[in-house]
C-alpha cells in the first residue's frame, strides 16, 4: 500500500483536518499521480456537510485535480512517468451501459464511482479526493493535459469548466443566442467565458453589487444584481436559456420568467432543497427546465484541448491547504474570485 498524506472532514459538522491514509499499489492498468494542485468546488462543501445524505466519513475531498505520472502498471498504453495529466469528478464506471459506451459516463446507469466518498467496483474500498498527495486510478479515467495549461488552472476545469461546457455544446449554444448566467461563482464564471466564446450574448445574474466589473472583464455584456426588480422587469422574455449555478436554495420562478418562447433554463448547481416551480411559468410560454451533470471523458478531453488552443483559463487564487476551512467559509459567503485551488505542495 502506498501511504498519502491528506485533508480529511471525520463528520458533517467537522472542519477539515490532517489525516494519513493508504492508497493501492498501482495494477497492471492503474496510474499512479502525485497531486500538484486541486481545486475547491461548492460540492466538496455540500459532501463534507453530508448536504445530499450520502457521505461517506472520513473523506476527502477534492475532484479538479491536476498533477504528474509517477509510475504505471505494466499495460498501460496512454501515460508514462512525468506526463502531465488530470483526474475529474470519476475515477471509473461500469463500462457496459449504453451510456458508458457512448462515453457519457458521468450518467452510468452501473454504477459510478465519484473521485470521493463513493465505493470502487468492489463494493467496500472508499475513494478518497484530491485535498491528497497522491492517486491511483485506472488510465481510462486519467485526462491528458495540454503544457499549454498553467498547471494551477487545469483542475477547476475538470469541474467548473465541463459542467458548464457540456450544456453549452449539448445546446449548441453559440452566435445569436441571449444566455443568463446565474450566479457568478466557479461554475459562473467559467460559462460566461466559455458562452460569450462562442458568440453568445452573456448577461450576468448576481447577487454581489462588487463583481459587476469582473463580469464585463470575463465577457458578460451586461450585468443585473437579483436584488434589482426594475432590470429584472425589463429582461422578461428576453433570453434563449438561462444557466443557472446557484448553490443554496433560490426562486426559480423569479428567472423563469425572463425566457423567451421556448427558452430552456440549465440548471446545473445543486441546492439541496426543493424547488418549488409555479407551473404557469412554464406553460405560458413553451419553456424548459433541464439540467446536466459534469460532462463524459471524451468531452472532457474535448474541453481541455479547447481550453489550451483557445487561451481559456479559470481565475484562480491559490492557497496552502492550511487555510482550507477558511476558503470553505469565503465560499459560503459568495467570496471567491473565482476559483480557490489548493497548492499541495504545503501539504509535502
Ligand atoms: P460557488 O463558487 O460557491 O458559486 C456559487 C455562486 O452562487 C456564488 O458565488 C454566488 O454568486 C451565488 N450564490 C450563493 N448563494 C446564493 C444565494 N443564497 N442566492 C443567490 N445566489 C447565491 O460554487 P460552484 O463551485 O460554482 O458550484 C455551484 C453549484 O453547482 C453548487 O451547488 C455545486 O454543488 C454545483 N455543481 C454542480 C455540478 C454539476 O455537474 N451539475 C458540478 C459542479 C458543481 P453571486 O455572488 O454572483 O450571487
Ligand atoms: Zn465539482
Ligand atoms: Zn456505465
Amino acid at each position: 500500500m502506498i501511504p498519502v498524506k491528506g485533508y480529511a472532514a471525520q463528520n458533517s459538522a467537522s472542519l477539515l483536518a490532517p489525516f494519513n491514509f493508504q492508497r493501492r499499489e498501482p495494477g497492471p492498468n492503474d496510474v499512479l499521480i502525485d497531486i500538484l494542485y486541486c481545486g475547491i468546488c461548492h460540492s466538496d462543501l455540500h459532501f463534507v456537510r453530508n448536504d445530499f445524505g450520502k457521505s461517506i466519513y472520513p473523506m476527502v475531498p477534492g475532484h479538479e485535480i491536476a498533477g504528474k505520472v509517477v509510475k504505471v502498471g505494466n499495460k498501460v498504453k496512454r501515460f508514462k512517468a512525468s506526463d502531465i495529466v488530470g483526474v475529474g469528478c470519476f475515477v471509473d464506471s461500469c463500462r457496459k451501459c449504453s451510456n458508458c459506451k457512448e462515453g457519457l459516463q458521468q450518467y452510468c446507469q452501473g454504477g459510478l464511482v465519484m473521485t470521493y466518498s463513493s465505493y470502487e467496483k468492489d463494493g467496500k474500498t472508499v475513494t478518497q479526493g484530491g485535498y491528497s498527495t497522491k492517486i491511483v486510478l485506472d488510465e481510462n479515467y486519467v485526462l491528458k493535459v495540454s503544457p499549454k495549461l498553467p498547471l494551477e488552472k487545469v483542475g477547476p476545469l475538470l469541474c467548473a469548466g465541463i459542467t458548464t461546457y457540456s450544456p453549452l455544446r449539448h445546446w449548441k449554444i453559440g452566435k445569436g443566442h441571449k444566455v443568463g448566467v446565474l450566479g457568478l461563482g466557479g461554475l459562473g464564471h467559467m460559462a460566461v467565458k466559455f458562452a460569450s466564446v462562442f458568440g453568445a450574448r452573456v448577461t450576468v445574474f448576481s447577487t454581489s453589487p462588487s463583481k459587476e466589473g469582473d463580469a464585463k472583464r470575463l465577457g458578460a455584456d451586461d450585468f443585473a444584481l437579483s436584488s434589482d426588480l426594475e432590470k429584472m422587469k425589463k429582461l422578461g422574455n428576453y433570453f434563449d436559456f438561462i444557466i443557472d449555478t446557484v448553490s443554496a436554495p433560490h426562486d426559480y420562478n423569479a428567472y423563469l420568467g425572463l425566457l423567451r418562447t421556448n427558452g430552456v433554463m440549465i440548471c446545473v448547481g445543486i441546492p439541496p432543497d426543493l424547488a418549488h416551480i409555479l407551473p404557469q411559468n412554464i406553460i405560458l410560454a413553451r419553456r424548459s427546465i433541464s439540467g446536466s451533470l459534469i460532462g463524459g471523458l471524451p468531452e472532457t478531453q474535448e474541453m481541455l484541448d479547447y481550453c489550451a488552443k483557445h487561451k481559456i483559463m479559470p481565475d484562480v487564487e491559490v492557497i496552502p491547504i492550511q487555510q482550507i476551512n477558511h476558503a470553505y467559509d469565503r465560499m459560503v459567503k459568495g467570496d471567491v474570485r473565482y476559483r480557490f485551488v489548493i497548492d499541495l505542495a504545503s501539504l509535502k
